[in-house]
């Protein structure tokens, strides 16, 4: 059976050995390194679910590509039932992790891959679509993790890749070799680029004449030589490594900027190579896909969020405060309408020619705008509810102090019978929730800038049929 246990999924990790640096040192162990343990646990979480006998019938299924057992997450979908699954997936395992579980990128390129190489191979007769199944079946068969190599650093963001004066600000194909092509670029905000054993590289936006070389797909192991690892800041990092004050102790998120320093890439593993007018469509379809998958995920999150603030009410005393109880209604419609703007996209998805089905990427737009308001007020109301000890609150090591510690433990205390303990724990998983900088930043720029999502919007949507209905009720036939 192709399908790895957690245990599993971490030991194979191990027998990776990607060039790694953070704080300006090398790392040499990452899955005992606490920062990025954090991350490969919260994609742990995907591998132990599926093992877990309540889930499993809604994470694991069969492959009619390699005729086997898979998790969800190596499966592009052929039905809208497959739909439905990614974001009732992501809303359980977002309820579950409350942070990214990082797992969903790489699904989301093959989700487009599947799509796009097939539509390729139909206009040029190239073989992309043979190559990108022959990898599909080795992820399947090896249930891997993969991570999305989308966003380009950009340089100047007036220019097209082509016209930038440094021309590796768009990653580009710098020389072509009878087996493979040598890539050369930086891709940033890696979602657990370490978490992951593939890294899936499409374009990070439509290309026109000229962009040839930068209109590249491909995906190549973590640790092909060549690629190096930069692992970014995030406001809470520091406590990992220190072991203390996480607020969420087991998962965390983190996104590396990925360095490609001349990588060697097989023929094999190349799905796209010089097609500029589909490298739009690539990265529109991956987009909206990924779009799709935060509604799941995040409504998820606001699960977490709301029994985070309802659990504080109780050890605030605050549990009958009627105000307190409206911000909680306040924060379950917004989780709801998040799940329903991504699961109408699931029902309204439309099958494609090479058998993969596609959401509707409006609704699933109008779902990634959303988030990126309303998560964060969601955020906001969870701290007006939990109260002003989201910050500043001492630390557990002070609260271990012999001297000070039974002080703070007599003015921490809430209402009567809650033990401090447990008080202190929530109020530092609200400030992980609400204030995560690699996770909050996210529900705003994941998948794209919220311009991105809003001109999506604009150029998927009949706009045409919407002003026939305006122009019927008016009376006017004629075209203007
Ligand atoms: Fe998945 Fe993206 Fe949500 Fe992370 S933020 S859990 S990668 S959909």
């Amino acid at each position: 059976m192709a399908l790895k246990t957690k245990d599993e999924y971490i030991e194979s990790l191990r027998g990776m050995n990607p060039t790694v640096y953070m704080f300006g040192e090398r790392i040499t162990n990452v899955v005992d390194n606490p920062r990025l343990r954090a991350g490969i646990e919260a994609t742990g979480s995907t591998y132990e679910a599926a093992g877990l006998e309540e889930y499993r019938s809604l994470l694991v299924t069969n492959s009619p590509l390699i005729n086997d057992q898979v998790n969800r997450f190596t499966l592009p979908p052929s039905s809208i039932g497959d739909l439905v699954a990614r974001v009732k997936i992501n809303r359980l395992l977002g309820g579950r992790v409350g942070t990214c579980f990082q797992r969903c990128t790489g699904l989301d390129c093959l989700c487009a891959l599947s799509i796009v190489t097939y539509d390729i191979d139909q206009k040029y007769g190239t073989e992309y679509n043979r190559r990108f199944l022959e990898f599909l079946k080795h992820v399947q068969k090896n249930d891997l993790a993969c991570n999305a190599g989308v966003t380009d650093v950009k340089g100047d963001r007036s220019l097209s890749p082509h016209e930038q004066p440094d021309r590796d600000m768009y990653l580009r194909v710098a020389e072509r070799r009878p087996g493979g092509i040598v890539v050369r670029g930086a891709k940033a905000h890696q979602t657990g680029s370490l978490s992951s054993h593939e890294i899936i590289v499409l374009p990070t936006r439509a290309m026109r004449k000229g962009d040839e070389d930068y209109a590249v797909a491909f995906a190549i192991p973590t640790d092909t030589p060549g690629l190096i690892h930069v692992v970014g800041r995030s406001t809470l990092d520091m406590r990992e490594l220190q072991g203390c004050d996480t607020g969420n102790t087991r998962y965390s998120k983190y996104c590396p900027t990925v360095i490609f320093n001349d990588v060697f890439v097989p023929w094999e593993r190349v799905f796209m190579c010089g097609e500029v007018e589909f490298a739009g469509d690539l990265v529109m379809k991956f987009s909206a896909f990924h779009r799709q998958s935060h509604g799941g995920c995040k409504s998820g999150k606001i699960d977490c969020m709301v029994g985070a603030a309802l659990t504080m009410m109780d050890y605030n005393g605050t549990s009958k405060v009627s105000h307190l109880r409206q911000k909680v209604i306040d924060m379950v419609h917004r989780a709801e309408t998040l799940y329903g703007c991504s699961i109408a996209a699931s029902y309204e998805g439309k099958r494609q020619p090479s058998g993969t089905y596609f959401i509707d990427p409006v609704l699933a737009n109008a779902s990634k705008i959303h988030e990126g308001k309303e998560m964060a007020e969601a955020g906001r109301l969870l701290v007006d509810i939990a109260g002003g000890f989201v910050s500043d609150l001492p630390s557990d090591r002070d609260l271990a102090n012999p001297e000070i510690g039974p002080l703070l433990y007599k003015y921490l205390q809430g209402a009567a019978g809650v033990p401090v303990e447990n008080r202190v724990k929530m109020l530092r998983l609200v400030e992980k929730l609400a204030l995560e900088s690699a996770d909050t930043v996210s529900d705003i720029h994941g998948g794209g800038s919220p311009e991105a999502h809003r001109v999506s919007i604009l150029r998927e949507s009949d706009l045409e049929g919407k002003k026939g209905l305006a122009k019927r009720l008016a009376e006017i036939e004629s075209w203007r």
